[in-house]
């Protein structure tokens, strides 16, 4: 049985609390959050066993600290965590974004760097706060950890051995490949909801137009009620491959413009039907669902 520490209390902290309570893997949870109803309710839901006023309290006991911040807050927080690690204390998070989080970390963590593991669970919601957070979000999904060579490798096992109590599937990748991989299929399809949306919400005639909105519309625009300061925390983290896959998707629009504008049919029908298979067979392939 361990003492967990978290960081950030909200869809993911504490959903990992209530995941890991009923695996009994910990038998005491601390918390600390940035809004005290937020809290409150952890208290009401029985995810945390106490509320922490300040860093140094919540993490003072702990075997194994979870950073669930959005990663604009995760360097100051390492920051002040710091100085009062216990010593054999192991450090995670479950940013979205992995290059600048480890950046963060050697800047700030010191001896304590080794024992921290780069985490990030790929299962979420467009949901926000603890009021979202279940016992069985991580079950069948995804955990990726990106240690570098320094991690300590019983530290990575026990972070591993975590998430797999969860029901997660755990593996590893490069930082760098995380967030290249990342930018592609997470928070690119995110930039794009988020404009389409606001394209639409600009024009004169948004209610009438959302009026007739329907399944297609909502499918694709889910993740539009993500969490904004969130998401602009990952975008600035991960501008530059962002950036690649932006371009990249608008030479695949200029495409569609260039055919629809030449009335090219059967460049349509390809492209649609190439998208079709590669939808269909990736959904075949069982690939649990996932907000990230
Ligand atoms: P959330 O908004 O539900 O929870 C974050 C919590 O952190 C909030 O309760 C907020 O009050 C608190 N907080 C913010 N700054 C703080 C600070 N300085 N000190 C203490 N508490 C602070 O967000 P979430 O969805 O749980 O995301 C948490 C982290 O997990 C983010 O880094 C995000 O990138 C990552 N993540 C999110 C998802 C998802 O789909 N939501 C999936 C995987 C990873």
């Amino acid at each position: 049985m361990m003492r967990l520490a978290i960081i950030g209390v909200g869809l993911i902290g504490g959903s990992l609390a209530l995941a890991l309570r009923r695996a009994k893997v910990v038998d005491r949870v601390v918390g600390l959050g940035r809004s005290a109803g937020n809290m409150a309710t952890a208290l009401d839901m029985g995810v945390v066993d106490h509320v922490a006023s300040d860093l140094a309290e919540a993490i003072g006991e702990a075997d194994v600290v979870f950073l669930a911040v959005p990663v604009g807050q995760i360097g100051g927080v390492m920051e002040r965590i710091a100085p009062h690690l216990p010593e054999r204390a192991i450090l995670t998070d479950a940013g979205s974004t992995k290059q600048d989080v480890v950046g963060m970390a050697r800047t700030h963590l010191g001896q304590a760097f080794a024992r921290f593991v780069p985490g990030h669970p790929i299962a979420g919601a467009e949901l926000s706060g603890v009021g979202a957070a279940k016992a069985d979000l991580f079950r069948g999904r995804q955990v990726v950890l990106t240690p570098l060579a320094e991690t300590d490798p019983d530290a990575v096992a026990t972070v591993r051995a975590l998430w797999e109590a969860c029901g997660a599937r755990v593996s590893e990748m490069t930082p760098t490949a995380h967030d290249a991989a990342f930018a592609a299929v997470s928070h690119l399809p995110h930039l794009l909801a988020f404009a389409l949306v606001n394209m639409l919400a600009s024009r004169p005639d948004a209610e009438t137009l959302l009026s007739f909105a329907g399944g297609g519309f909502r499918d694709f625009t889910r993740i539009a009620a993500s969490s904004p300061e969130m998401w602009r925390d990952i975008c600035m983290a991960n501008r530059q491959a962002l950036l690649a896959e932006m371009k990249g998707y608008r030479s695949e629009l200029q495409f569609l413009i260039d055919a629809l504008e030449k009335s090219d049919a059967a460049s349509l029908l390809r492209a649609f039907e190439r998208a079709s298979r590669t939808r269909n067979d990736w959904a075949a392939r069982g690939r649990p669902r996932s907000d990230e």
